[in-house]
């Protein structure tokens, strides 16, 4: 039995080899000889990668002369086999094991039983250690533990010395865990291929044995304790965002965090000579063992969480603290994490990023609208993302299948190809219809905006022939900005959106900050139980009027001598309307009086996004001069069910009677008032959306900007009379599959539905 006394003798001993001027090779002899004498065993050896093969580089026990010729492959014999799955093994009678490979000139016949375990370096195994008994025995975890230090210990020296290099390891790595494809759910369409860069990287650890233990527990107590501020303060913030099972996470997170046992088993293993990483690191192997045997999806999960925490602790003992985007991108890339914000995507130089996975998102969050601005494909959804993706692996997102290809195979990669050429052909065919009119088959109009957010899209404007701004996103100025942006910026940014749009209108949406878009310096007074539904948008603005002032000051300098269009986001009751108006209308003394010109004509617009606002259309339609229904927010509020919670993204259909006839209440409603309606949320941007819509009198959508060309397609190649005739008595039918019914009945027509 090897106690802690004994694991703590067998580092004292790898410390002073570490520490000698030796060769690598004396020093891997060294080890050897230390583990037999430890361990009691007649054989210990070490096996490392070279050339794709497991070379025999060092052994006690075994002949001599077997040393760099016995060679074997990845997945050979119980050796090949520990380094293929990078689990221990333990065997009394290794020979009745199947995988067991009999190498004669070794003299391996006199010993029964064996255990190994696999040297690991950045998730790909470079080798394995293993040592055999002459007698049958089982090994208990403590050996086996003890042998996993040692591997831990001699990854470092292997490394130090040059002896495997990482790529060649994650080549093996690569090349043995073949290809696999993950399912998910299309966030954002297209296809794309690049490295796996997670976006929260592994921490590599550098010193596996400790010079100074009590530092070392020190340095834990430290860490755990940042860690658990940490996630306090996430907790915190996540009350403001509210984001589905991200709380849940969080819950998760908190447990572990103050457990008990958790820190007792790292404390226990820093006890046996370990640096506070590589004690973190020894447990976890632990736990990541334990979790592939797992069957509960909950319980793994759950251990998927610790496994996440765990490496933030790394990463705060090791100062390794940043995010792939402050450490930059080198090539093409496809981002892994389970969760983003908005802000955080944005951090990303867009020349690299190709395509985003996430274990979790929907539809509808911020992030997703904002990786759709970009034009980047995201998959959402991933289940079981961090166990079959490691860093560095290739990886294609094909957004169209829903699947993420995992290290690809050749023909994979080739069908990719032809996916690009294709896709590629289809957008010259969109760009083709740039300068043509929106215009369905049998004459009717339909106005094609496109939404923005950033000082960049306003480019879209001539690329997509988009015929304006329907929702220009103010917000997402202060969320890329790490301070309060001021006036000066505002109104710059403004000033440059307004000059490249030229004669196209800019319909500015005032600050709608809350729900999933926290911006850390607005967040003092957001302690809602439930931020979608709390001190967001409008209410805020009103709420703190000196944002909204200068906001408006920004807006009305920016728009001197034209028109100026703005809209209020979130407008529950008309005297919010109203309010707003004032606001912005009082301003416009005050620029006067610092000798400032004004726009020639101001022009209000309400969003319609809370059900309640469509009660009181009667009271508000006489006072705006337009309306633009967010049907992001309408459906979330409609349904009661969060548009950032992944469990309930494809659980309510936007073709649903409830949504459509109260868009067709709204329209009507809007059309006796003369008041033109805009739809601006993500539903207008697909193709049988966009249809249905059109089909109950929208006239004009407000969409994102890659949508314009195949929604222009779809418009050009429908006959709209019978369809809107249609789906009048669908939606006077309760019961009907309006999905259905719309896509049978746009095939028949040969509408164009990418
Ligand atoms: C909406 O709610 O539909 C909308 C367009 O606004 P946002 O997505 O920014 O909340
Ligand atoms: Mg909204």
């Amino acid at each position: 039995m090897v106690a802690v006394n004994a694991a703590r003798e067998i580092l004292r001993r790898l410390h002073d080899v570490m520490a000698g001027r030796t060769a690598a090779q004396a020093k891997l002899n060294q080890v050897v000889k230390i583990v037999a004498d430890e361990l009691g065993s007649e054989v210990a050896s070490i096996y490392l990668l070279r050339d794709g093969m497991l070379e025999l580089f060092a052994t006690q026990g075994l002949a001599q002369s077997a040393v760099h010729v016995t060679r074997l492959s990845m997945g050979q014999g119980l050796v090949g086999t520990i380094a293929r799955s990078r689990e221990a093994m333990s065997l009394a009678e290794a020979k009745a094991h199947p995988d067991f490979a009999y190498r004669p000139e070794t003299g391996e016949d006199d010993f029964h039983s064996f255990a190994g375990v696999p040297i690991v370096r950045r998730e790909s195994a470079i080798g394995v250690l293993a040592v055999q008994h002459r007698e049958p025995r089982d090994y208990a975890e403590v050996e086996i533990e003890a042998l996993q230090t040692v591997a831990m210990v001699l990854s470092e020296l292997i490394h130090g010395a040059g002896l495997v290099d990482d790529a060649q390891a994650a080549r093996a790595r690569a090349a043995n865990s073949g290809p696999a494809r993950l399912n998910g759910l299309k966030l954002v369409d297209g296809i794309a291929r690049g490295q796996a860069v997670f976006h929260q990287p592994r921490v590599v650890i550098e010193h596996t044995v400790a010079e100074d233990t009590d530092a070392e527990r020190e340095r834990l107590v430290t860490a755990f304790r940042q860690m658990r501020e940490q996630i306090d303060s996430m907790m915190g913030q996540a009350e403001f965002t509210g984001a589905g099972d991200h709380h849940d996470i969080l819950e998760t997170y908190k447990m572990f965090a103050y457990d008990e046992g958790w820190a007792r088993r790292i404390n226990e293993a820093i006890e046996t000579g370990l640096t506070a990483e590589a004690a973190i690191e020894r447990v976890q192997a632990r736990t990541r063992s334990r979790m592939r045997s797992i069957d509960d999806p909950y319980l793994r999960e759950r251990l998927t969480d610790l496994d996440d925490l765990a490496n933030r602790l790394l990463r705060i003992l090791s100062g390794q603290l940043s995010t792939a985007a402050q450490m930059g991108l080198q090539g093409d890339t496809i981002l892994v994490a389970r969760n983003l914000g908005p802000a955080e995507l944005l951090e990303y130089d867009k020349r690299h990023l190709k395509g985003v996975v996430l274990e979790e998102g929907s539809l509808t969050a911020h992030v997703i609208i904002v990786a759709r601005a970009m034009g980047v494909p995201v998959l959402g959804r991933v289940h079981e993302l961090f166990a079959q993706v490691a860093e560095g692996d290739e990886l294609i997102v094909d957004g169209g299948n829903g699947a993420l290809l995992v290290r690809p195979a050749a023909a994979m990669i080739k069908s990719y190809q032809a996916m690009r050429v294709l896709k590629a052909r289809q957008a010259e065919q969109w760009a083709r219809l740039r300068d043509l009119p929106a215009l369905s088959k049998d004459g009717h109009s339909i106005a094609l905006m496109m939404n923005a957010g950033l000082a960049g899209d306003a480019a879209a404007l001539d690329l997509t022939g988009a015929d304006g701004i329907g929702l220009f996103r103010t917000e997402f100025q202060f969320l890329v900005s790490a301070t309060l942006p001021r006036r000066e910026r505002q109104q710059a940014l403004y000033s440059q959106v307004l000059a490249s749009a030229g004669a196209r209108p800019v319909v500015f949406r005032t600050i709608d900050i809350g729900g999933d878009k926290s911006v850390p310096y607005l967040s003092g007074d957001n302690e809602d139980e439930n931020p979608a539904m709390g001190w967001r948008a409008l209410r805020l603005a009103l709420g703190r009027s000196g944002l909204m002032k200068v906001q408006a000051r920004a807006l009305l300098q920016a728009a001197a001598g034209q028109t100026l269009r703005i809209m209020f986001p979130m407008i529950s009751e008309p005297w919010e309307f109203a309010e707003a108006r004032a606001l912005v209308e009082a301003q416009k003394a005050l620029i006067v009086r610092q000798g400032h010109a004004l726009p020639t004509e101001i022009q209000y617009g309400a969003m319609i996004e809370v059900p309640a606002l469509i009660e009181t259309l009667d009271v508000l339609l006489p006072m705006v001069d337009f309306v633009s229904v967010g049907t992001n927010d309408l459906t979330q509020f409609l349904f009661a069910a969060d548009r950032a919670n992944p469990r309930l993204a494809d659980r309510y259909d936007w073709l649903s009677p409830a949504i459509l006839r109260v868009i067709r209440r709204i329209v009507r409603a809007a059309r006796d008032a003369d008041v033109p309606v805009t739809v601006c949320g993500e539903m207008g941007g697909r193709p049988l959306e966009a249809l249905a819509l059109m089909a109950i009198g929208v006239e004009r959508l407000s969409i994102t900007p890659a949508a314009i060309g195949p929604i222009k397609a779809m418009v050009r190649s429908a006959n709209l009379a019978p369809l809107a005739e249609a789906m009048n008595l669908w939606l006077d039918a309760p019961g009907t599959n309006i999905r259905t019914q719309l896509q049978t009945t746009a095939t028949l027509q040969g509408i164009a539905l990418a």
